[in-house]
This record gives structure tokens, sequence and C-alpha cells, in this order.
């Protein structure tokens, strides 16, 4: 019934009136980030009470880890000034955990300013009030190319799952974007454009190219990958950590979650979060192509025993007894392998200056 559809309903409908269906990629970009209905736009997401969980939302661990990655810093000389980026900085908890763990580096501290990318005006709320203490400059952009050039450490966790899916199926006479459209029945639905999409065969990887009808490719725009290796490429490192699979392949991935469970991503637009496994592949393949050196990706439970995970809880549980066994509880769900844990389904990827050599937790 009309009076039930979200407010992003009623204008995705009518921007489909107007302008014909619209690609898988549009209505999950319109869905996140519509300026005045998007869902990161309209609410903060995180959180027991909110509709998923996060690493660093799991245990200080995580961020105070990444605290450690960033001593990365010393690899790349001791610049001057150096800009910290994160790109989706959610409440900024990360963010606050890695620069506390990161004061122990030398002069650190003194060089650095802070970039977030974040377009949620709610979460930037949010990252102000954690961060003002901090007693570092903090900036706020809403993409990375506004982060002025020079010596840079880019952190992103779960950020890529965020940004916008294509996908395409196989039929007779070659692949079709899938859509979406109004149906019959007056309700939102997954279709096909009508013409197939020109060359598209050409621009799959190789072992793709014979997929059997039927078959789902999903990509992403690779805008975000080679601005981080542009980036990185001289004088910098990038640490990318986020759910998904590292090497190619077919099927679609993109899910809806609201209220910690998974809904229908055409229900309700603007009401849950949307996100698709991060191809870490085609991530990484844009990211050398403009020069960065690519390091893993390697599970997420890997890195976190690379930067020393076991002796953080074994050294959080001697000073707090009482909590240890949340922070065993918090240890497993960021490193156990299998479906309910996050050690191997998450993976990290690194890119950086070739100059830099091993980085932090890829040394093996
Ligand atoms: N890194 C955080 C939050 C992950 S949720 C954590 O691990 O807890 C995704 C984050 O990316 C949110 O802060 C969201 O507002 C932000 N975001 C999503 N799409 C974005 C975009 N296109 N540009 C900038 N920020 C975006």
């Amino acid at each position: 019934m009309a009076e039930e559809r979200s407010p992003l309903e009623t204008e995705i409908r009518r921007l489909i009136a107007v302008a014909g269906p619209m690609s898988i990629a549009e209505y999950m970009r319109l869905c996140l980030t519509h300026p005045q209905y998007g869902y990161y736009v309209t609410r903060d997401p995180l959180g027991a009470h909110g509709d998923f969980v996060t690493a660093p939302e799991i245990s200080q661990m995580f961020g105070e880890l990444i605290g450690v990655w960033v001593a990365v810093w010393q690899q790349m000389g001791s610049p001057e000034n150096v800009r910290v980026v994160e790109l989706g900085p959610g409440r900024g908890t990360l963010m606050s955990d890695a620069l506390r763990a990161a004061k122990v580096v030398g002069d650190f501290h003194a060089a650095l300013v802070v970039h977030l990318v974040e377009i949620s005006p709610k979460l930037q709320q949010a990252q102000e009030q954690l961060l003002e203490g901090l007693g570092v400059p903090i900036l706020w952009h809403s993409a990375l190319a506004e982060v002025p050039s020079g010596p840079v450490i880019i952190i992103a966790n779960e950020f890529i799952d965020a940004l916008p899916v294509h996908q395409a199926v196989k039929r007779a006479d070659g692949w079709h974007e899938r859509v979406v459209e109004i149906a019959p029945s007056g309700e939102l639905a997954i279709g096909i454009a009508r013409d197939p999409l020109p060359h598209f065969e050409a621009t799959l990887p190789r072992g793709l190219r014979q997929a059997p009808e039927g078959s789902v490719y999903e990509w992403r725009s690779d805008t975000v990958a080679l601005e981080i290796g542009r980036r990185v490429r001289t004088d910098g490192a990038a640490l990318i950590i986020d759910y998904g699979h590292a090497w190619y392949g077919l099927g679609e991935t993109l899910q809806a979650v609201a209220g910690h469970s998974f809904t229908d991503p055409l229900r309700a637009p603007g009401e849950a979060d949307l996100t698709a496994h991060v191809d870490f592949a085609a991530l990484a393949q844009s990211a050398q192509i403009i020069g960065g050196r690519i390091h893993g990706p390697i599970s997420q439970r890997d890195l976190l025993r690379g930067l020393g995970i076991d002796k953080r809880a074994a050294a959080l549980k001697t000073r707090a007894p009482e909590r240890a066994a949340e922070i065993d509880q918090a240890l497993a769900r960021l490193t156990a392998t299998g479906p309910r844990g996050m050690g191997e389904l998450f993976k990290a990827l690194a890119i950086a200056d070739s100059k830099l050599g091993k980085l932090p937790g890829f040394e093996t």
C-alpha cells in the first residue's frame, strides 16, 4: 500500500517512471547515500541497538592493532607531515583506538593530520565527539579525491562493501545488466536491460568467459581502487579490510541487513543496510595497474595474529581479569574461521609504495 512505502521508495519509483529501470548500482547508491533519505545519511547503524556490528565495535583490540600497523610511517622514512586517512570511519572508534595505541611511535602524533572521508552527517557528529579529546587536527571530506596530496596512510574497514555493485546476467545473446524496475504487479522487482552490454565478455576475467547461461557477475566501479593506488604509489600505504573473496567468481552477493537480520534488498529502500562482497582480486588489480604494490590479501585472522592480537589479549586480561571472558569472546569472534567468525571471511589487502618492502602483519 502506498502509505507504507518508505520516502525513498516513492522517490525511486518517480525516477524509474521518468527515466526507466535503474541499474542495481544506482539503486544501491540511492539506498545508502541519497542526500535526504539514504540509509547512512539518516542514522547511526552501528552497534547492538543498530543494524550491524563491526570489528572495531567488538573490541578495542582491533583499532589498537591498526595503530600498530600505522607505524608503517617509520618505514616511509618518518615524514614530518603525514595524512592519516580513514574511509568510512563509522563512529570513529577504530581511529580513536588506533591513535591512542600509536602514541608510543616516536614523533608520529606530531606529524599527523587526520582526514576522515564520511558522507553521513550523523556519523560525522559521532566522530567529532569521540575524537576531539585526542588533540590531533581532524578534517572531514566527502571523497578521497578531496584529501590534499602528500605522504599518506589510508585505512578502510567495511567501507568498500558499501560501494555500489553492478550485476549482469548471461543470456543466449550476451550479458545483460540487471536493473530495478516496476513489475506489472506494481512492486519493485529485479529485471534485465533489454540490450546486452556491448563487448562485456572481453572485460571479464578469462576464467569466467565460458560461464553458463543464467550466471550472474557482479562488479564495482574501479574509481576508488584507482584513487587509492594513485595516492599511495609514492610515499603511501593503504590497509583495506572487508568481507569478500580473494579470487574472481560468479554469483550475486548483494544483501540487505536491518536489525541484525537479513531482509529483501528491494523492501523499504533506505531503511536497510545494503552491502556486497568485496572482490579483492579486482580491487588489487586496479590499484596495481596505477602503480601501487600489492600485499595479500590475507585473512583477517592472519593479519591480527601477525600484528600481535594474542599478546594484546593476554595483556588486557592481566590488567582487567574481571573482563577475561569478554576479551576471549572478542578474540574468538575477530579471528575464528567458519561462518560465525570474522577471521576467514574478512580479508586484508595492503597497497603501498613499492619502496616500502614488507608491511606489518604481511611479513610471511
Ligand atoms: N569503518 C567503520 C564503519 C563501517 S560502515 C567500522 O568499521 O565500524 C560504512 C561507513 O562508510 C560509514 O561510516 C558510512 O557512513 C560510510 N560510507 C558509506 N558509503 C560512503 C561513501 N560513498 N562515501 C563516504 N563514506 C561512506
